[in-house]
């Protein structure tokens, strides 16, 4: 039983979601095969993250190590990343859960994902996280000190960087965010063209329910949806 939302509920926000992504593809000139939708389970039920995978979503997110635990064994097989703030001594609880932690936002975060991911014979590929809107309460690295933080973590053992995350201040229009989701893809493509080693600008992870148009036209290639798929989280 899915608890807060019928199934027909949940397929007419997804379809709402993706005609609107496609006239933000269309009208960007973009594919839609470049943009990946990835849910936000937060709070969100076994079984209605099982329907959602039935009815296509093949990429979700938690953003709470202790949710995503308790929630693994009773989800469909499915790519699985970490989107919220990780205490570096959780690091090891999930090291081998997700194929993709978005959020990292220290040096110190870096190392011990670094340290973990040569414990257990693999290379985890992150995304560093940008406080794009130079907000006091926001993780993420600030956009003038990204480069040479970014050079660093690439030096670490068994880590790979795959692109860029930020979470923009929240607004009341989505249009206003505009200008921060410029900054990031013009972030995104200054350091991809520097050719790091370790790093490729490949992701770039951006807009939520509230702006995902918008993030897409500016060039996002992976949004995060949570209250447009599943409701109104209480
Ligand atoms: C919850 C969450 C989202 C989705 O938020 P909505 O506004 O509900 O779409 C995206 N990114 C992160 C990091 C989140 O925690």
């Amino acid at each position: 039983m899915m608890e807060k939302l019928s199934a027909k509920e949940f397929d007419e926000n997804f379809s709402s979601i993706l005609e609107k992504l496609n006239k933000a593809a269309e009208g960007s000139n973009r594919r839609l095969k470049d943009i990946s939708i990835l849910a936000a389970t937060k709070t969100v039920d076994a079984d209605t993250i099982n329907y959602a995978i039935s009815r296509g979503i093949n990429l979700i997110g938690e953003n709470k190590v202790q949710e995503l635990l308790s929630k693994k064994d009773q989800i469909i097989e499915v790519e699985k990343h970490f989107i919220g703030h990780l205490q570096t001594n959780k690091v090891k609880d999930i090291i081998n859960e997700v194929s993709l932690i978005h959020s990292v936002d220290s040096i110190k975060l870096a190392k011990e994902i670094s340290k973990q991911a040569v414990k257990n014979e693999k290379t985890m590929d992150i995304l560093l996280e940008v406080n794009i809107g130079g907000e006091e309460s926001k993780w993420g690295f600030e956009p003038e000190n990204l480069e040479e933080n970014l050079e660093e973590i690439a030096s670490l053992p068994n880590i790979r960087i795959k692109g860029l995350m930020a979470i923009p201040p929240v607004c009341n229009e989505p249009e206003e965010n505009r200008k921060y989701f410029r900054k990031m893809y013009k972030l995104f493509i200054d350091i991809g063209t520097k050719k790091i080693d370790n790093s490729s600008m490949e992701i770039l992870s951006m807009g939520m329910s509230d702006d995902f148009d918008v993030a897409v036209s500016e060039g996002a290639t992976l949004i995060r949806l949570g209250t447009a798929l599943f409701g109104r989280r209480i």
